[in-house]
């Protein structure tokens, strides 16, 4: 584009330099030779002068062409900075979409894991539960001073106020035998 425009710039400028020419030229001729060497002067000065206008425009307009190409460059220099800087605001944003995703994963997944925990010790307090039951069909009375293991306190052969729980195991390993009345 620059190039272009300075080849322009010449063209028209040669173009105009033709036009001056054959302006002095044709001053000349109807003129038929009459023409004094101060009159010609003059002429030529102004020739010149419209030349050297003609220059500095030529030059002015280099000059803007080359600021325009200047300020383009830095419109595209920008346009790039803002195209990097949107990259990375969207590279940003995915990551902290992928971050809170896998922080909502995690906190799914502890709550899944707690969930899993109770359930089990609900489970072991039920099994618990479930045992103390079966051990509780194990259990015997035992009188304060007798030789027998009895079903129920009250089964007569014993006093209730002093009859006292025990395991059948516990019963046995003292040596207590089954009441008659009961068993
Ligand atoms: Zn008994």
């Amino acid at each position: 584009m620059e190039k272009e425009g300075k080849g322009k710039n010449r063209k028209t400028r040669l173009i105009l330099e033709i036009i001056g020419g054959f302006l002095i030229l044709s001053l000349l001729l109807s003129s038929s030779g009459s023409v004094s060497e101060s009159e010609y002067s003059e002429l030529e000065n102004k020739y010149n002068n419209i030349v050297e206008e003609l220059d500095t425009t030529a030059k002015d307009l280099e000059s803007a062409s080359t600021k325009l190409d200047d300020a383009t460059a830095d419109l595209s220099e920008l346009q790039a900075d803002y195209d990097a800087c949107k990259e990375e605001n969207e590279a940003l944003q995915t990551e902290i979409e992928t971050l809170k995703s896998e922080e909502e994963a995690r906190i799914q997944a502890e709550k899944e894991d707690e969930a899993q925990k109770e359930a089990a010790v609900a489970a072991k307090s039920s099994t618990s539960q479930q045992n103390s039951d079966s051990s509780g069909g194990g259990s015997v009375w035992k009188s304060a001073t007798g030789s027998k293991y009895h079903d129920k306190p009250n089964c007569g052969n014993m006093n209730p106020d002093n009859a006292t729980q025990i395991t059948l195991e516990q019963a046995k390993s003292l040596g207590l035998e089954a009441c008659k009345k009961c068993y």
